[in-house]
């Protein structure tokens, strides 16, 4: 079925946030933004200029500073503001995400507003928590009382990746927010349509002016933003790649840094899990938004006894799993980002039947007149120490690894540059002994499980730092110790 929304007209935004105001961006280059399923211009603008930059910075640092921003009360208030914001306007934004993304409009609608929404809600109730701990008396000499105290950061700048804009608002937002700082949000040039309504409609809200700046532009406004002397930290979403040239960029300013970066997830299926009953969703969990999901499991370690098995579900599940018109209700995956990036997890799938793998099941790209799309694809008959199942494609494309014990499983699992999420398919006591031993971030027990309180986020080149739930906003805190002298007792 296709969705109403595809026939309503979404007013794009050209307008930055900046000190409460909406203005045009007047930096020297344009972004032009189209729409994946048709190949269209859905609209241009003009980046941020560095003035810009800086001055949303300088506004941020204003309201970080203002006495009215150390209210546990008006932060719980705006982040709700901002919850109600997403469900009043639910209709627009999941419409401008799928135009933009291509993201099918049922999955947007559940992670980039239904979720954000969820995850706004349960910030706004962090934002009234008081940290601060008494450490009590100590004997000395002298004697003396002290505390931990918790201090916002300061003025975050917070830089989002294409694939999810409205998801990756609530988490940054949310906990930078809550813990009591301030930011100005870069979102992707692919993507910053979504992002820029949201602007315009939280600038109609009435809320104290700075807290929230939204600025556009590519690398140069992104290594202007995260230059700035005044901005205190920086949260990433992002590519490995990029993830380090910020890091580099923080070094000078020893600006303290987020990073939320790529992923080679593995999806270990026990020898007892239940092939059949979870074969389609193994697969639709990477296929699902094209393959653009950070976490999106796409190896997948399979007992040898059950491969073939696995081999001959896995075809059937391919060809139930919808790829097509992202307005279609019933489709999983949509195109991808662009033409660059489809070529890209194409050249990944061929070098790697060059290489002597083979396309076991799905393949190819679905028959549609126009649109970046591509099937989704399973690879076998690779090893881990391929090229496809060492990197991320960020695609709809797996890789499926045989194993014989599964002490090998988990060395295989553990055999990546990357430790963002692992799911573990099977009995769920032996899967929960099994978790720690797994060099992750995440681990997910039969299936995904979505929590508004965890802590996520990567081991080793996945990234730095947490997102979401109390984690989220102690990412966001700076600890403090501060002690007093007592009178002897
Ligand atoms: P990207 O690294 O190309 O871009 C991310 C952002 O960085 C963009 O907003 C871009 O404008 C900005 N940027 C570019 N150069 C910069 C610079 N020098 N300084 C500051 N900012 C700069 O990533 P992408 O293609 O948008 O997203 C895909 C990647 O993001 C994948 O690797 C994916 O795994 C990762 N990702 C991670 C998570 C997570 O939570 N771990 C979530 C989603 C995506």
């Amino acid at each position: 079925m296709i969705s109403p929304l595809s026939s309503l007209t979404v007013p794009w935004s050209q307008e930055l946030l900046i000190d409460g105001d909406l203005v045009r961006g007047e930096g020297p280059d344009h972004l032009v933004v189209g729409d994946p399923a048709t190949e269209e211009t859905l609209t241009e603008l003009r980046e941020a200029s560095s003035d810009q930059v800086g001055q949303a910075v300088e506004a941020a640092r204003r309201a970080f500073e203002s006495d009215t921003w150390k209210d546990r009360e008006l932060r719980r208030h705006v982040l709700l503001t901002m919850a109600n914001i997403l469900e009043e306007n639910a209709e627009l934004l999941t419409a401008a995400i799928v135009h933009e993304v291509g993201t099918p409009v049922t999955l947007a609608r559940l992670l980039q507003i239904g979720e954000p929404i969820a995850l706004l809600r349960a910030f706004a109730d962090l934002a009234l928590v008081n940290r601060d701990r008494s450490l009590g008396v100590a004997d000395g000499p002298p004697r003396s009382d002290a505390v931990i105290a918790y201090q916002p950061s300061g003025v975050v700048a917070a830089i989002a990746a294409y694939n999810y804009p409205l998801l990756f608002t609530a988490t940054k937002l949310g906990g930078a927010l809550a813990a009591g700082c301030t930011a100005v949000l870069l979102p992707s040039p692919q993507a910053p349509l979504s992002i820029l309504l949201f602007a315009r409609l939280l600038q109609q809200a009435d809320l104290p002016r700075g807290v929230v700046n939204v600025i556009v532009g590519g690398a140069g406004v992104g290594q202007a933003l995260t230059t700035h002397s005044d901005v205190d930290k920086i949260s990433f979403t992002g590519s490995v790649g990029v993830g380090r040239q910020v890091m580099a960029q923080a070094a000078s300013g020893l600006k303290r840094v987020a990073l939320e970066l790529g992923g080679k997830s593995p999806s270990l299926l026990l020898p007892d899990a239940d092939i059949d009953a979870i074969t389609e969703q193994v697969h639709a969990r990477y296929v699902r938004n094209a393959g653009q999901g950070c976490s999106s499991p796409t190896r997948i370690l399979v007992h040898e006894s059950r491969y073939d098995d696995f081999l001959d579900r896995s075809r059937d599940a391919f060809a139930s799993l919808k790829v097509g018109d992202p307005w279609d209700t019933t489709v999983v995956a949509g195109p991808v980002i662009s033409e660059q990036h489809r070529e890209r997890i194409e050249g990944y799938v061929a070098r790697a039947v060059d290489a002597g793998g083979k396309v076991v099941a799905g393949g190819g790209r679905p028959d549609m007149p126009r649109g970046w799309y591509l099937n989704g694809a399973l690879v076998g008959e690779v090893t881990n120490k391929s090229e496809i199942a060492r990197e991320e494609l960020f695609g709809p494309v797996g890789v499926v690894l045989p194993y014989r014990t599964v002490d090998e499983a988990l060395a295989i699992a553990n055999d990546s540059d990357f430790g963002l999420a692992a799911t573990i398919y099977g009995d769920s006591v032996a899967a929960r002994e099994l978790a720690p031993r797994l060099r992750v971030g995440t681990v997910m027990i039969n299936g995904w499980i979505p929590r508004q309180d965890k802590a996520g986020g990567g081991f080793k080149m996945s990234g730095m730092g947490r997102e979401i739930g109390e984690e989220g906003v102690r990412e966001f805190l700076e600890t403090q110790f501060i002690a007093w002298p007592e009178p002897q007792a």
